[in-house]
């Protein structure tokens, strides 16, 4: 059975119940338990620490009010730190630019990058009445613009027509353009994938940037990256800038260590979670549920 790190850290404290304020030693016993849920949780190594280094700060010391358990104020102490290093509150889509709002969306291959972006223009479309463009700037992959058509139709919102034989940027400043001349609202820019990081892939994502002036650029990354998320959104965030992470298939078994892990290294705040394939499947980050699931 599975035990949660707020039960395990209670069951450390029990036998404390009565002392005044936390010592070194029961911290540590507690930090132990902490390290553990949280690379059960996929939060990447260097993160752990310095989130166990804040916790240990904090808790040390701290004396025990009497209407809790030391391990119940232990839990809530790491709890308070997840939350901060989450972000506190949600962060909505920022669209508070002239019209079209370019917003570029960027990620490896297969992160569900095309899926986000037909969310997002959904959500937009029929929740904030805005009209929206979507447009695929992917020429590698041969079905990945007509993918995109699809989600247009299947959810009523435009799409860029596609022209054979344009590059990205090309593309990309069509797509302004069309949305420049058609009134629209907002235009999103679904780029490229790949399976790994690589030059050319950055080189591509810095060009479109700097074609098209994305008001908002998203890295869509899977709940279930692991250690590999802070690598992932580092780079893209060192390379292209990033303002902000959309997180998806937190539907699946993940933990959600990843946005602790992308939210540390780049500062850059968890905007949007994906829950599902289907098109409605989107929802706003919530820092509190995360660390919930976290903390298990
Ligand atoms: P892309 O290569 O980054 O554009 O990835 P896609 O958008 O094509 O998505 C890859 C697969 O992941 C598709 O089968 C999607 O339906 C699926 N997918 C995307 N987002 C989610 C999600 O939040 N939850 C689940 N369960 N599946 C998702």
């Amino acid at each position: 059975m599975f035990e949660s790190l707020s039960d395990r850290l209670s069951g450390i404290f029990d036998k404390l119940t009565g002392r005044g304020a936390l010592s070194e030693n029961d911290v540590n016993e507690a930090l132990r338990e902490i390290r553990r849920a949280l690379i059960e949780a996929d939060v990447a190594l260097p993160v752990v620490r310095s989130f166990t280094d804040k916790v240990r700060n904090r808790a040390v010391g701290a004396e025990v009010v009497k209407s809790v358990t030391p391990g119940q104020m232990v839990v809530k102490i790491v709890h308070d730190q997840l939350v901060e290093m989450l972000g506190t509150e949600a962060e909505p889509l920022d669209l508070n630019a002239p019209a079209p709002v370019p917003i570029m969306m960027v990620g490896l291959q297969g992160s569900g990058k095309t899926t986000t972006t037909a969310k997002i223009a959904r959500r937009l479309t029929r929740r904030d009445k805005r009209k929206v463009l979507m447009a695929s700037l992917d020429t590698r992959r041969p079905a990945a613009q007509e993918q995109l058509k699809i989600l247009g139709e299947q959810n009523d919102i435009d799409t860029l027509p596609i022209i054979q034989g344009q590059g990205p940027v090309e593309i990309a400043k069509r797509a302004i353009s069309a949305a420049k001349l058609g009134g629209y609202d907002v235009v999103l820019l679904d780029t490229a994938g790949r399976i790994h990081i690589d030059e050319p892939l950055m080189v591509e994502m810095a060009d479109v940037k700097a074609a098209t002036r994305p008001h908002e650029i998203l890295l869509v990354a899977d709940s279930l990256t692991g250690q590999d998320a802070v690598n992932l959104a580092q780079s893209f965030d060192e390379r292209v800038g990033i303002t902000g992470i959309a997180l998806t298939r937190m539907d699946g078994d993940g933990r959600g260590g990843a946005a602790l892990s992308m939210r540390a290294v780049t500062g850059k705040p968890v905007k949007l979670v994906g829950t599902g394939e289907k098109a409605d499947a989107l929802e706003d980050f919530h820092p509190k549920r995360i660390a919930d699931r976290i903390l298990g």
